[in-house]
């Protein structure tokens, strides 16, 4: 095999894609003098919940703040318990802390690396007040089996689907299937807003009261007290927390919304030039798609691979470095919540998730978005070939 010249400049891991649409309404509202939640807020919730096919969804700064509030409206007690897959990003199970409960730490499949369903009943206690499921680099989990634990056991689910905007269970968008679900915004996901966030129901009244705790707890539409059509009037029924969107970041949002599927198309590109390219590679394990039900759609959000240092010659820690050295941004998703010292130190001292922790040492993601070139995934693909026949 051809020796890969090194590219010049660094191919960065994830990049939000940002066009003039986007540019031209937050100059916009800039001019409007209308920058934080407003207008555009209102609409970006309406098309978002017409995209998702749900009743509501409210606007929030972020997927944290979504999942926090979703716990919030619970009431939670310090003995109650959360389940959580480890395999997440730390903001899934710091929720958990701050409102109030205890995280229980469940493992995760090792073919589709959601949650692991078998591993969520055995932790089943009385005090287990909700589960909070993590679409995982834009799979969807086994909601059939969850959701039939979790009616068994009276029991809550919480989304977390900060991957999963476009992704789709048996025909269906995640955010419609009835639960709490929340999704990100954040700069590097499938709809970027630089920071923010929203969380879908067909609940009415649990609307409403996410509403009120995204803006401090005060009562219904406190964020038009300063419009002509507005009331100064307004109670605080709830000791809330600050957690609403701009109409900046809904400017971003609005156009990032209708041009998802092009986006995606993108994505999808990516993610097959990544399968034909590195299948047969020994030593590497690409992500799942044969188990999926066939009326899923998986994201994209990531593309993980798995590396078998005696397979392929180098670990993961080591291909992480190289990688590096080739200009090439790759990341680790994730590393496990309950290896972290604050939990461990709290929450999970012996704790062992043999999947988990198995997944995380090899565990590495490629570069994927929409504005990355074809060229670029092809030196993704050769480096990668170079370095296991190197090896
Ligand atoms: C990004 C991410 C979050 C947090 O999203 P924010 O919008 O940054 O709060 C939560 N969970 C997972 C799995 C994520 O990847």
């Amino acid at each position: 095999m051809a020796e890969v010249k090194k590219r010049e400049g660094f191919l960065p891991f994830a990049l939000p894609d940002i066009g003039e649409e986007e540019i031209a309404e937050v100059v916009d509202t800039l001019r409007s003098n209308w920058i934080t939640t407003g207008p555009k807020t209102k609409k970006f919730e309406k098309e978002f919940a017409d995209y998702i096919g749900v009743k509501h969804a409210i606007a929030v700064n972020s997927c944290t703040a979504g999942l926090h509030l979703s716990l919030e409206v619970l009431n939670l007690k310090p003995d109650d318990e959360v389940i959580v897959p480890s395999f997440t990003f730390c903001a899934t199970a710091n929720v958990i802390v701050h409102a109030g409960a205890k995280p229980i730490f469940a493992d995760i499949d090792p073919v589709s690396l959601c949650i692991d369903p078998v591993s969520v009943e055995k932790l089943i206690t009385p005090n287990t007040k909700a589960m909070m499921i993590v679409h995982y680099g834009g799979r969807p989990a086994d909601m059939d089996r969850l959701t039939e634990i979790a009616n068994k056991h009276n029991i809550t689910i919480i989304e977390d689907a900060a991957h999963a905007v476009y992704t789709q269970y048996k025909g269906k968008l995640i955010g419609s299937h009835g639960n709490l679900t929340s999704f990100s915004f954040y700069a590097t996901k499938n709809i970027a807003t630089a920071e923010g966030g929203m969380i879908t129901t067909n609940d009415d009244e649990l609307a409403d009261k996410l509403r009120v705790l995204s803006l401090h707890g005060m009562s219904k539409n406190a964020w038009n007290r300063y419009s002509a059509t507005g009331s100064w009037k307004y109670d605080v029924i709830e000791a809330g927390f600050k957690y609403n969107m701009t109409d900046i970041q809904a400017s971003l949002g609005l156009h990032q919304l209708a041009k998802l599927e092009k986006m995606q198309d993108r994505r999808k590109h990516i993610t097959q030039l990544y399968f034909n390219g590195l299948k047969g590679v020994k030593g590497i394990t690409l992500p799942d798609m044969a188990t999926l039900n066939p009326d899923d759609v998986h994201a994209c959000h990531l593309f993980p691979i798995r590396i078998d240092k005696k397979e392929f010659g180098y670990s993961r820690d080591e291909m992480m470095e190289l990688m590096k050295e080739y200009n090439i941004g790759v990341s680790v998703h994730f590393i496990p919540v309950h290896m972290h010292p604050y939990y461990r130190e709290r929450y999970t001292k012996d704790l062992v998730l043999s999947v988990t922790e198995q997944v995380f040492d090899q565990i590495m993601s490629l570069p994927l978005y929409p504005t990355l070139s074809d060229e670029d995934a092809l030196y993704v693909i050769d480096t990668i070939k170079y370095l296991h026949n190197k090896a």
